[in-house]
């Protein structure tokens, strides 16, 4: 693999806040950030005086951060997009997504995936934590293999006749049986990129044994454990009348707690449930466009961060958001944290390191998620030309304009290993339109100077 050499960019690294470098360098060597800014530079040119091939890219006027980490998405329910809109959380699930599942095949599956990997690929995903459906979860990650993503999936565990339709209803050891398969053929595939996760749906669609078992193999296997929790007002209270616990004690009982367990939505929640989740480690998928969308109520965040609990950032499914899409998922959060009175907001950093270096930390990637050297590199060049940011000159840093004004539209390239799965194609006729970078910091400095008036 040639050696990449990204020069001149506004470099975000998330390590820390103020981790900001203007006109920055990134050298790429086998997929890895081999060095940074100078070092970069240096080598740069050692390995161009040595007469070796070492490929460029002129950043200039481009941020660099690190990828985006979804901690919880559904790629087999991309093909679902666009159904029902005004439907609660659990009569969805039985009128749409239930029965859409049930009819996927092979091919269908594939297509969903391709759909879906494509989607969050072009706003800057470069990880993902999915969770399949009962069947077909090859093809998930046949798609996620061609996609070049940083993929980890397993097929949804769902064997109680309760809860589950007929036409998705596996027992338990077949469905553990069948991630145990998934995951001698995928855990470790497409040159690590691919993991397998064990993943009972939810508490109400599993048997206690099949939650058991997916926590015993799943920590066997060394695998990360994916489930839903607490989303809906309706699903904790079947959960206690059925087990006569809160949804959270439960899944601890049953094994579900600990820094390898990513648990998404987890709304409904008391403070025995919040100190528990904090005593564990275990890690929280927040997906805002979701659960507002299917009017599942608004996670505690700031109430979760003081206590230390890791709360990360997901898209859900096509169907209950619509869109695959961080940014919009950055946004919410942040406004969803102003919603509830005397509650901290979430500073515009704190939004961004859960969308990148928590993230990556929830699905137990030490290796991606900040821009360092020896990380693999995975990042994003995002344009604040591009789109309808402008003007950024206001504030000193970049996170408040990543999280309050940039979109899809200002990624300009998306990197998983040093290679480019995504090149944004030429601008849209609108941009002729809009004023040059030069003119808009001008206005803004007239503006400036005249302030005193
Ligand atoms: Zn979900």
């Amino acid at each position: 693999m040639t050696p990449l050499l990204v020069e001149n960019a506004l470099v975000v690294g998330m390590t820390r806040e103020g981790d900001v470098v203007r006109g920055g360098a990134v050298l790429v060597e086998d997929g890895a950030i081999a060095a940074l800014h100078g070092d970069a530079r240096r080598r740069g040119a050692e390995i161009a005086a040595a007469g070796r091939p070492l490929d460029r890219i002129d950043a200039e006027g481009l941020w660099l951060l690190p990828g985006f980490v979804q901690t919880h998405v559904h790629l087999c329910q991309t093909l679902l997009r666009n159904g029902p809109d005004d439907l609660p959380l659990l009569a969805w699930l039985e009128e749409h997504v239930f029965p859409g599942e049930a009819v996927l095949d092979e091919e269908t599956m594939e297509v969903s995936a391709r759909l879906g990997l494509a989607e969050l690929i072009a706003g800057g995903t470069t990880a993902l934590l999915d969770m399949g459906t009962v069947r077909h979860t090859d093809a998930i990650f046949r798609a996620a293999a061609a996609s070049g993503a940083r993929v980890t999936s397993g097929n949804a565990l769902m064997d109680d006749p309760a809860t589950t339709p007929p036409t998705l209803l596996t027992a338990a050891g077949a469905g553990l049986d069948e991630t145990d398969r998934l995951g001698a053929r995928w855990h470790g595939a497409a040159g690590g990129k691919l993991r397998v996760a064990y993943s009972p749906r939810f508490a109400l669609s599993c048997s206690e044994g099949a939650l058991r078992g997916a926590a015993e193999r799943a920590r066997a296997h060394g695998a990360l454990l994916h489930t839903h929790a607490a989303e809906s007002a309706e699903e904790a209270r079947l959960v206690r009348e059925r087990t006569g616990r809160s949804n959270l004690r439960y899944l601890h009982d049953t094994g579900f707690s600990g820094p390898d367990v990513v648990l998404a939505h987890v709304i409904h929640t008391d403070d025995d449930d919040r100190t528990l989740l904090s005593a564990r480690g275990t890690n929280v998928a927040h997906c805002p466009s979701s659960n507002l969308k299917l009017s599942s109520g608004i996670c505690p965040v700031a109430d979760y961060r003081a206590r230390g609990i890791r709360v990360t950032l997901g898209a859900d499914g096509a169907p209950c958001n619509d869109r695959l899409d961080p940014f919009a998922e950055m946004r919410l959060a942040a406004q969803l944290s102003r919603v509830r009175p005397g509650s901290p907001p979430l500073s515009a950093w704190e939004v961004v390191r859960m969308a990148t270096a928590d993230g990556a930390a929830a699905l137990g990637l030490s290796d991606v998620g900040t821009i360092e050297a020896g990380k693999r590199a995975d990042f994003v060049l995002l344009d604040p030309e591009a789109g309808f940011a402008a003007p950024t000159a206001w504030r000193d840093g970049p996170y408040g304009p990543l999280v309050w004004s940039f979109d899809r539209s200002h990624v300009a390239a998306t990197y998983v290993d040093g290679v480019a799965l995504y090149r944004r194609a030429t601008p849209s006729p609108a941009a002729a339109l809009r004023p040059p970078a030069t003119e808009i910091a001008r206005a803004v400095e007239k503006m400036r100077a005249r302030r005193h008036l």
